[in-house]
């Protein structure tokens, strides 16, 4: 596979995305007309139209619950086409962090080509950036469990199966990726296992690690969490070349072994240089002398871990990956030199069919018709809706986006939330950037006695009467009783939705609940998710944990150390 060639996918963006509404409506056409016998297009009346009007006016907006049934056809092995004239072999399962359990979305070729076009679009802006050099990268990437639904058909979460694809290790290859660690680390049964080999990989081919990446933040912090636990027992291994009794995985143990050499120097810098560290800052460029960046997806729900990604990176450039999801991307970040706060998405007009729902004129109760792309307005959000090659039509994502500008005349779009509301009682309504921002006031309380909040759920408690907010935290040490009292409060006012803060004040929400949960409790939450087939790589921490969550309640409701109630009002 050549290498990719930088400037040419460049032009080929530029030009792209400078007819983005011609490119748009032949995406279109090309969707319709691959998919005009389908079940679902007849059922509507298309009759093979496609053109934008006649697909407005026939194709109904629709959730997932509304096409569960038909994909549910699909896995359970109906042959006939359904959603996509050509059969959908494979199925993904999207994290589903909000319900409680995974969705089944349809995965096909055309994704994993959407997947490619966009990690080599983002690839090359960043890459005229910040040039690495031939070398490694360490990826926290981990294959899920697979399994076979009822029709025989290979189901996994969508990273894995964009992982397993053939073209994924050729685009990888051509942009000279290559991980440190082999297919059995990755595609390893135990996450715990695939994660402590990834890193001993990692410190194996140190100087020539040239970036660290995972799809979501998450992953990357969760990584560097487990060095500070293992780091000895890593050091140990390479001094001795024998791999820890932890690692049982026949697979790993047989491929490690061969990598695995008796290196006491290696063990004794690695040692050093950490024994040197203060409280692990700038942990990942002393580990990786060469590294250039850190990648993966930093913004949205992965925004609470970025302090503790540049305590760890130090002054090493933090780049956010693109955007999309499970059902299909959506867009690529092409500045990589802006901050992961400031991150951005350029929508790539030829991977699917995008429309906008305009959020200010709905909430104010007039329903508007969504926009296309090429008529978004700067400044306002939006909710998208996705028309993919993957058999949806008109699908609704649930995420906010903001258009901050526009590349050519394609949308730059910020990821704002989800669009589902975490936490309502009565007349109160916050979403997940609004617990985000709550608590991201309130940890400045517990920064003074220099401890931080490692990770952080919320609940509507109706057992109490008025119901009240209840915030999960979980912290690496022991807050003073005045610094969690404090926190709680803050907790309390700043979440200043005039709803939430009126009823407050008449006592119809009760005060704010603090609960502090017992350190490792958020990784009995991910060992959960990845039980129920998630991929490691692609956990996002619940920010709310509804009744039909009962197994995650359980497990924090089990490990409360200590709570208090807000004073604030
Ligand atoms: P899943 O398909 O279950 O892994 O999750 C997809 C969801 O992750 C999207 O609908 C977004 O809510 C979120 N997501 C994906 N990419 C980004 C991004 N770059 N920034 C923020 N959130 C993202």
């Amino acid at each position: 596979m050549p290498e990719v060639n930088v400037e040419r996918v460049i032009e080929e963006f530029e030009a792209m995305t400078r007819d983005a509404g011609r490119v748009q409506q032949e995406t279109l056409r090309r969707i319709l007309e691959e998919n005009r016998d389908t079940e679902y297009l007849v059922s509507l009346g298309l009759n093979g139209r496609t053109d934008e009007r006649t697909f407005k006016a026939r194709v109904p907006i629709v959730t997932h619950s509304d096409l569960a049934h038909y994909i549910q056809r699909i896995a359970d092995g109906d042959p006939n086409p359904i959603l996509t004239g050509k059969p959908i072999t494979v199925i993904s399962l999207s994290s589903g962090t909000t319900q409680g359990k995974p969705k089944y979305v349809p995965f096909n070729e055309e994704l994993v080509d959407s997947t490619m076009q966009i990690f080599r679009t983002s690839y090359a802006f960043r890459n005229r950036e910040y040039p690495i050099g031939l070398g490694k990268a360490l990826q926290f990437v981990y294959g899920s469990k697979q399994f076979k639904t009822k029709g025989g058909l290979n189901a996994g979460t969508a990273t894995t199966n964009v992982f397993r694809s053939s073209k994924y290790k050729s685009t990888m290859r051509s942009m000279q990726f290559q991980c440190c660690s082999p297919d059995e680390v990755i595609f390893g049964p135990d996450f715990h296992q695939s994660l402590y080999c990834h890193l001993l990989c990692g410190l194996l081919f140190r100087d020539e690690v040239q970036f660290i990446s995972s799809t979501f933040a998450h992953s990357i912090i969760h990584a560097f969490r487990t060095f500070e636990q293992v780091w000895e027992e890593l050091c140990n291994d390479i001094r001795t070349g024998v791999l820890t009794c932890r690692i049982t995985v026949p697979s790993i143990r047989a491929t490690l072994s061969k990598l695995l050499k008796p290196d006491p120097q290696l063990a004794d810098l690695i040692s050093d240089k950490c024994k040197q560290l203060v409280n692990w800052y700038g942990l990942i460029p002393t580990l990786f002398p060469n590294v250039k960046y850190v990648y993966g997806i930093m913004t949205g729900s992965m925004e609470p871990y970025l302090a503790k990604m540049r305590h760890y990176a130090g002054d090493l450039p933090l780049m956010s990956a693109d955007y999309g999801s499970s059902e299909g991307w959506i867009g690529a970040n092409v500045n990589p030199r802006l901050p992961p706060e400031e991150a951005v998405f350029a929508v790539l007009p030829n991977i699917g069919f995008f429309e906008f729902i305009p959020l200010r004129e709905s909430h104010g109760g007039v329903k508007l018709d969504p926009v296309g792309l090429t008529e978004v307005k700067v400044g306002e959000e939006y909710e998208i809706l996705i028309t993919t090659f993957a058999g949806l039509y008109r699908y609704r994502l649930g995420d906010v986006v903001k258009v901050v500008g526009f590349h050519n005349s394609t949308p730059e779009l910020r990821f704002i939330c989800r669009r589902n509301l975490l936490l309502t009682i009565n007349i109160d309504k916050n979403t997940e950037k609004d617990l985000q921002l709550a608590v991201e006031s309130a940890v400045k309380v517990l920064a003074e006695e220099k401890l931080e909040v490692v990770d952080f759920t919320s609940h509507v408690d109706l057992t109490t009467d008025p119901g009240h907010y209840v915030i999960f935290w979980e912290i690496n040490g022991e807050p003073s009783v005045d610094a969690l009292r404090e926190s709680c409060s803050v907790l309390d006012r700043s979440f200043v939705d005039a709803g939430y803060v009126s009823s407050r004040k008449v006592n119809a929400i009760g005060a704010l609940e603090l609960r502090v949960v017992r350190k490792g409790t958020f990784q009995l939450i991910l060992d959960h998710y990845l039980g129920l087939g998630a991929a490691g790589s692609q956990f996002k921490t619940p920010r709310c944990v509804g009744p039909s969550n009962a197994k995650v309640l359980q497990i924090l409701c089990s490990n409360v150390v200590r709570s208090c109630f807000s004073t604030a009002y």
